[in-house]
């Protein structure tokens, strides 16, 4: 990364601002997945083993400018208590004097929390004010929410017109690893695209036709592509106001370096309910109430192929209604040969992680990225606010 890092200012005895992102799922005032706490402890400890005094700022959900009781960040300072083994102190303001007094007795070694930083009108509309009261609190700004990074914020972005700003430890290995799958990937190089949000993809899809080897598209993101071929989509999920960019990228795949595979043959059902009646069509026989929600076994076996012959795989996107079986077949064997294979295998979007969670796959898995749009927005642009704000590794 060509930005500095922790490891590249002094950070020894001084008061830290860290951007973390503990927008964790909570449930009955307890978090409920805690891997974006965890993913967050090496800079934490970093920082701490060099005695530094640590004020760290999250949001949780979207409690849009207004203090909402259910997304404050007490459980958050539990469970990150709990897993640094040491005590964090938490506090019911973002900015203001009672935050600035406890900010200025905290000694060396501590730990402060900021509550929701959401719960300030200021944050999402990157005010001056408010970047620059969050800066107060802080010698050193240090920027390790890597999921929030594609928005301008002003815990994200404007706090770095007033500080020192350097990228934390998970942050940076976020930037290496994505970046390294466009610029120096292993090869054979296969990304996988589905899922539904097409029109957040289409970009990636354009960035990876000129460096991927293989490109195997399905899930919505395929129906899309085969409305704009012309064919019938019955009545399946596909984006309309995408068709014009995906008919502009089906130009594209003609000339790329990528190989460009479509589904040739996808599961048709009446409806897209547990139970419903199935069928496996050919991609030109679709009509009526017949709804793709999987890719068909011919498909498969060509995907498979190429899934084998990898050497990394990127996947974004799941190739059917995963969440309804039967119809999660096709993105299964695809996880499975992919787990399996001797790829490196790299998962990006919440949904891919949930799909290889729920087929207990997640553990062949090599790097999954915490990102969700910032991922997908990292790979489109190459780079994103929060982390061109960044002091230079060479200035
Ligand atoms: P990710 O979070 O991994 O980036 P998306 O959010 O883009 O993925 O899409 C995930 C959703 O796409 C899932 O809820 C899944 O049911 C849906 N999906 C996949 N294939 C289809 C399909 N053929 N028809 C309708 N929905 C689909
Ligand atoms: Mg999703």
């Amino acid at each position: 990364m060509n930005k500095k890092t922790v490891r590249d200012i002094p950070v020894e005895n001084k008061k830290v601002l860290v951007r973390v992102d503990y927008n964790v799922p909570l449930k009955d005032g307890k978090v409920q997945d805690d891997t974006r706490i965890r993913l967050s402890l090496p800079t934490i400890r970093y920082l701490l083993e060099r005695n530094a005094s640590l004020v760290l700022i999250s949001h949780l959900g979207r409690p849009k400018g207004e203090k909402k009781e259910e997304l404050k960040l007490d459980p958050v300072a539990e469970k990150l208590e709990e897993l640094l083994g040491k005590k964090v102190t938490k506090v019911d303001e973002v900015v203001g004097d009672r935050v600035a007094g406890v900010v200025n007795s905290l000694s060396q070694g501590e730990v402060l929390l900021l509550e929701n930083v959401r719960f300030e009108p200021g944050e999402e509309k990157n005010d001056p004010g408010l970047a620059k009261q969050l800066s107060r609190l802080g010698e050193i700004y240090v920027n390790d929410a890597f999921g929030t990074a594609h928005r301008a914020h002003a815990s994200t972005e404007g706090i770095t017109g007033f500080l020192p700003s350097v990228a934390g430890l998970l942050l940076e290995k976020e930037v290496d690893t994505l970046q390294g799958c466009l610029e120096e990937p292993r090869r054979p190089l296969t990304v996988v695209m589905g899922g539904a949000k097409v029109s957040d993809k289409l970009g990636v899809i354009k960035r990876f036709l000129q460096t991927a080897d293989y490109l195997l598209i399905g899930g919505g993101m395929a129906n899309t592509f085969l409305v704009a071929q012309g064919y019938s989509p019955g009545s399946s999920f596909y984006e309309e106001d995408s068709l014009e960019d995906a008919r502009e990228l089906l130009g594209l795949f003609e000339q790329s370096r990528a190989r460009v595979y479509l589904p040739r043959d996808l599961v048709a059902a009446d409806s897209v309910e547990e139970g419903a009646s199935q069928r496996e069509v050919p991609v030109n026989s679709l009509s009526g109430e017949d709804r793709a929600v999987d890719v068909g076994s011919s498909t498969m076996e060509v995907y498979e192929e190429v899934i084998r012959k990898s050497e990394m795989i990127v996947w974004n996107g799941p190739l059917g209604v995963f969440e309804v079986p039967p119809f999660h077949r096709g993105t299964e064997i695809l996880a499975r040969a992919a787990v399996d294979s001797r790829a490196f295998l790299l998962l990006g979007g919440g949904d891919t992680v949930s799909a290889f969670e729920n087929l207990n796959l997640i553990q062949g898995v090599d790097y999954v990225s915490t990102g969700g749009g910032a991922t997908l927005e990292f790979w489109e642009k190459g780079d994103l606010p929060g982390i061109k704000a960044l002091q230079d590794m060479y200035s």
